[in-house]
């Protein structure tokens, strides 16, 4: 079933990186069926095990800069030097088309593009950690990137905390339990409107 435009709904989550937007999506879409993860495009090479069309779609540079010429995104960053990330118009409409509700995971200034987009369509949650040295040590311990990135994540985090305030909502990933059962909270009443 299409559904009509209005009730075309998504969900955005957006952090600084390491805040816990991968963890919280991922317990969100065991709970909820209708919720469908939007997958972006990215320039950046795939990692480990991740594949074409499942984590990212990956496009060399000069594609991506070509879909931009195509106007194929809907919005898109440059999020890291050299490395750009954005949401597929037809991405939004192979969700749509089956009833399901979008799930973003996206950067801080690509969250409030789409929420101004979006507007009431949309449930913009912003998440956060308690102190941006707990920030530093969970990407320490997620031990996914070189000490400089690290601190090139909580250099560019002070900056993203100053864009809370766009978001309907803040979510402060303390403890894990009671983050996931908030998040649940959010988006059962969000469904439900
Ligand atoms: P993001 O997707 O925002 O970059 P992740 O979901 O990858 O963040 O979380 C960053 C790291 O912090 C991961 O290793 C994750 O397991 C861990 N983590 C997430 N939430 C918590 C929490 N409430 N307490 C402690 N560690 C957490
Ligand atoms: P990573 O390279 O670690 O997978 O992701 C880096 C950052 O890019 C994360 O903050 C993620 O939320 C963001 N990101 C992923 N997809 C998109 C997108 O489509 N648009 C924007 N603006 N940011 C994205």
């Amino acid at each position: 079933m299409v559904r009509p435009e209005n009730q075309r709904k998504v969900i955005i989550l957006s952090a600084p990186s390491g805040a816990g937007k991968s963890t919280v999506i991922r317990h969100l879409l065991q709970e909820f069926p209708q919720l469908e993860f939007s997958i972006s495009a990215t320039s950046r090479q795939p990692r480990g095990t991740e594949q074409h069309g499942v984590e990212y779609y990956f496009f060399k540079t000069e594609e991506f800069e070509q879909l931009i010429q195509e106007d194929a995104f809907v919005e898109y960053e440059e999020v890291y030097a050299g490395s750009y990330y954005g949401t597929l118009r037809s991405e939004l409409e192979r969700i749509w088309s089956k009833g399901n509700t979008i799930i973003f995971d996206i950067d801080v200034k690509g969250g409030v593009n789409l929420k101004k987009l979006f507007g009431d369509q949309a449930l913009a949650i912003f998440i956060k950690v308690p102190s941006i040295e707990e920030l530093r040590q969970r990407l320490i311990n997620r031990a996914t990137d070189t000490p400089e990135a690290i601190e090139r994540r909580v250099a560019k985090a002070e900056e993203e905390l100053t864009y809370e305030s766009s978001f309907d909502y803040t979510l402060v990933n303390d403890d894990l339990e009671t983050a996931l059962q908030q998040a649940e909270t959010l988006i059962k009443d969000f469904i439900l409107q």
